[in-house]
């Protein structure tokens, strides 16, 4: 049939393909994921200073009928290079306004800088909310760095137009980026992510340590809240509180896991 046919390319190892053809290889499974329902959300928790448990970030997963599951390191990168990416965003979107009731808490959707650049991109953020009767101020958007962000006029349209309906805005990987320190003049967030390997080395790296309480003070000094990613020590989770970061998400605290599962858990 048509669907095994579609199938049978994935019998060899587009590793071995050149690079292009690798690229368009996973651009056309990708669309037929889109169709077929592959794809699949992972939430993981966010907690406060108090322990407290505060959001969930949406995590995407594409689970490939032979490939199995692929990471979205490997399949972001390429939707970004054509409209697959704002179709994968609506898609992210949609599943996280029909979970928001489920998981209990605001959610943070990932935001690729190349979803920005879109004129109407605002609109249809806005747009897919009022069909799910999701409030603004349970979505955070993290304004993702994979490919460089830009301080123009379209990208800060629609990050202050989203801003203004109530949507938090969070810069991801702080301190990983193109150019993070200019985004503190180019843009108005609402939250700092540091990235993760800052946090990684904390414990015995003093370089790192005073970087991320640097990067605390110019978040006191702005007004905006500072978490920390992949947090897997207790350890860092304390040089992290000290150094003044708000907010800790990682594997110490949680995984990312479907909704389903943390459902049962939560039963349990
Ligand atoms: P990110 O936004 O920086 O997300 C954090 C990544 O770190 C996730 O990887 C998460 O599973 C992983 N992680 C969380 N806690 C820990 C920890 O304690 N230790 C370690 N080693 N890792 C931890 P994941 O899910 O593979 O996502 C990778 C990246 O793909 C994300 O990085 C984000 O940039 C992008 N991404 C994921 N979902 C989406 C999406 O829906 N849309 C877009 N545009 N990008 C997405
Ligand atoms: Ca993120
Ligand atoms: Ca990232
Ligand atoms: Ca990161």
């Amino acid at each position: 049939g048509k669907k095994a046919g579609r199938r049978q390319v994935v019998a060899f190892d587009p590793d071995m393909l050149g690079d292009e053809r690798h690229r368009r290889f996973i651009e056309r499974e990708l669309r037929a994921a889109l169709l077929m329902d592959e794809l699949e959300l992972y939430y993981q928790p966010v907690f406060d200073g108090q322990m407290r448990l505060r959001s969930h970030e949406a995590l995407v997963r594409w689970r490939h009928p032979v490939r199995g599951t692929i990471s979205p390191a490997q399949f972001v990168p390429i939707a970004e290079e054509s409209d697959l990416i704002d179709k994968l965003g609506d898609w992210v979107l949609h599943r996280a306004c029909a979970d928001l009731d489920r998981l209990g808490t605001p959610v943070a959707v990932n935001i690729s800088a190349a979803q920005l650049r879109r004129g109407d991109f605002a609109r249809r953020f806005a747009d897919v909310l009022a069909e799910c009767g999701a409030a603004a101020d349970r979505l955070i958007v993290e304004i993702t760095e994979t490919v460089p962000l830009v301080a123009g006029a379209i990208e800060q349209a629609n990050l202050e137009a989203l801003r203004a309906s109530g949507i938090k805005v969070a810069i991801d990987d702080f301190g990983a980026g193109h150019a993070s320190l200019q985004y503190l003049r180019g843009f108005a967030f609402d939250i700092i992510k540091i990235d993760r390997s800052y946090v990684a080395n904390l414990g015995d790296n003093r370089i790192d340590a005073m970087i991320v309480a640097a990067i605390c003070d110019i978040a006191r000094s702005l007004d905006v809240e500072v978490i920390a990613e992949g947090v897997e020590t207790e350890i860092q989770l304390d040089l992290l509180r000290r150094a003044g970061c708000s907010a800790f998400q990682g594997y110490l605290l949680g995984r990312p896991s479907p909704l389903a599962a943390r459902q049962v858990a939560n039963a349990a």
